[in-house]
This record gives C-alpha cells, structure tokens and sequence, in this order.
C-alpha cells in the first residue's frame, strides 16, 4: 500500500500561488465572514488566514457575534460584495441555526465566490466551462493528478452527494472521462457499489464507514471525511482496537479519523489518503488557487472597464 500524502502536493501549489500573487500589487485580498464562535469554523479560519499570509495574500478576518440575525451577515457579505479592494470572499460554514445557507450563498458575487458555490459557478462547472471549483474536489483532483492517478476510462465511486464534495466531484471526474457512480444514503448494496471502483471517495462524515469489504484489492481510496472523536466510546467498534486513535485522545483529548478504516482498508487498497495530511491540506491550498485566480479575473475587468 502506498500512501497518498497531500502535504507536498499541497506545499507545491501554495509556492505555485505565492510567486503568482508576487505580480500582483496590491496583493490579492481575502475576506472570510465568520459567525459566531464555532470551534472548529476558528481554527478552520485561522488555519486559511495563516496559509493566505505565506502566500502573500491579504486576509482578513471579519467577525460577526454569535447569534447575530440573518440581515446582519447578508449586509456583511454585501458590504464585501461592493468593496472594490476586495478579492475573494467566503463565508465559513456552518452557519448557525436560523440562518438560511442558499440565501447567503446566493448573496455573494459569484465573481468573487472563491469557494465557487454560487449558483452561477456550480452552473458553469456543470456545463464543463469551470470558473471557481468547490476547493475540496479541486484538491482531489490536484492530489490524483500529481499522483499519477489514471481517471480516464476508470471507474470512480463518490460516496456522499453534498454540494461542497460529492457533487461537483462526480461532475470533474465525469469531465476527466471516469465512469462515475454517485452514492449516498439511500443506495443499496453499497459495499458491493464500491467494490467496482478503481477509484473510491469517501465523503460521508461517518468515522471508519469504508472497511475493506467495500474496497477492490487494488483500488486507490480517497478519504475526505474529518470526524473529531473525544473518546473511545464515540468511535464505532471496527476503530477501537486503533492504536494511533486510543494515542491520540489520551495524549490530545482528540483523535482526527476520516470516513474510511484506514488500517483495515490498508490491507487492500494500492493507494489511500491518510487523515489528517490527505485531502485536507489540499483544501486550503486550492482555496489560495481560487483567490489569485479570483484577482487575475477582476483586475482583467478592470482593465477593459472604459
Ligand atoms: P454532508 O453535507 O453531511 O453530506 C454527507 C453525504 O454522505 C450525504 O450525501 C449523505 O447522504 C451521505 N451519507 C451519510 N451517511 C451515509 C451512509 N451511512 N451511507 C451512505 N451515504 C451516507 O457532508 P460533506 O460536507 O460532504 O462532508 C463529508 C465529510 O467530509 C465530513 O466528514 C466533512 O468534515 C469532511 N470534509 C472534509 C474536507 C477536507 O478538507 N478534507 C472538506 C469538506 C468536508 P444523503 O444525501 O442521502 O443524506
């Protein structure tokens, strides 16, 4: 089993970004909308604010409070929306409850949506004009394709159907001539859906979901899910024998684990993803790629504006 290790493919394209950002002045800026005091959205944020740094973007944090009403943050996007100095903008999710994610989404410039989830860039990812790719699935792809990954003519396996993975995931790999199978809860026999793939993703947010019986001997297997455990009562039975899990909460209070058991799945697979350091890594880089890419399409307009 070889790994598939996301780390310097990751590293590559952020150098990739930061000499592209360096022909920009002012630098390409970011503006990342976050509500609340969600633990995992602060890291998430600091975590993309760190890397937007290194890579010579500007980022900026704004912060709404928690239980701010839905007027306040559509009135913070529009704010980002008109502001000519601004890049890129997202807003990280999850929202808290009584906020409405189409309408927010539906809100930004989709010409400055760097996590390309309005719909006018889900559209045109579908029609296969791509604009701004969800950054996961482009970090999938960026990762498979500095792998070597063979897509064309193989047979792929996306498990989970959301709009930020599953979904526009199924729509490039259907572009790069892969065979794509899109599953979610309610197919059945899924594990024997799986087995077909030379290419599985899962993308399901259930901890250790994937065990080997849903795993072609030689398959490679792309584990997308990030799933905090704080103890070991809350991991399903096939993970509690994990030495690196039973490690991680006794010495960190936390255990990262993706959708798949990575050491059963180990025992058959050709390739996988580790979690953390697999997909995850890439996510952030390709939200770097969207934002100078964000840049280069606004300072074109601007140019030909009269
Ligand atoms: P989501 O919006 O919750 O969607 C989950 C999908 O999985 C749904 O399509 C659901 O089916 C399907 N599903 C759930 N349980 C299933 C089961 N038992 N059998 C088959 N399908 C099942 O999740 P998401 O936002 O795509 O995220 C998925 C995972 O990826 C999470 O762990 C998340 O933290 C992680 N993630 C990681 C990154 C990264 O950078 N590495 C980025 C984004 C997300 P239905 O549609 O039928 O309900």
């Amino acid at each position: 089993m070889e790994l598939l290790d996301g780390t310097p493919v990751a590293k590559r394209i952020r150098e990739e970004v930061a000499a592209a950002s360096r022909a920009f002045s002012p630098p390409p800026r970011l503006v990342v909308l976050l509500l609340g005091s969600d633990p995992a959205s602060e890291t998430y944020v600091a975590a993309k604010k760190r890397a937007a740094e290194e890579a010579g973007i500007r980022a900026d944090t704004v912060r709404l409070a928690p239980g701010s009403p839905p007027e306040a943050l559509l009135a913070a996007v529009g704010r980002a929306n008109e502001d000519r100095d601004v890049d890129g903008l997202l807003v990280q999710m999850p929202l808290e409850a009584g906020h409405d994610r189409s309408r927010v989404i539906d809100s930004i410039d989709p010409e400055k949506d760097v996590d390309g989830l309005h719909p006018e860039n889900v559209g045109l990812l579908h029609q296969g004009r791509p604009r701004f790719v969800p950054c996961t699935p482009a970090g999938i792809l960026a990762l498979l394709d500095h792998s070597g990954v063979p897509l064309a003519g193989s047979r792929a396996v996306v498990l989970g159907r959301s709009g930020l993975v599953g979904k526009p995931l199924a729509a490039l790999l259907t572009a790069r001539d892969a065979t794509v199978t899109l599953c979610h809860s309610k197919t059945r026999d899924l594990a024997a859906v799986c087995r077909e793939a030379d290419l599985l993703v899962a993308a399901i947010g259930r901890p250790g979901f994937v065990t080997a019986d849903f795993v072609r001997e030689g398959a490679v297997v792309v584990d997308v899910g990030i799933n905090r455990l704080t103890s070991l009562e809350e991991a399903p039975p096939n993970l509690r024998s994990s030495g690196r899990i039973r490690d991680a909460i006794a010495t960190r209070g936390r255990a990262l684990v993706g959708d798949v058991d990575f050491d059963d799945v180990s025992r058959v697979a050709a390739r996988i993803t580790p979690v953390p350091g697999g997909v995850g890594p890439l996510t952030v880089a390709m939200l770097l790629a969207n934002t100078v890419l964000a840049a280069r399409l606004r300072r074109d307009r601007d140019e030909r504006a009269p």
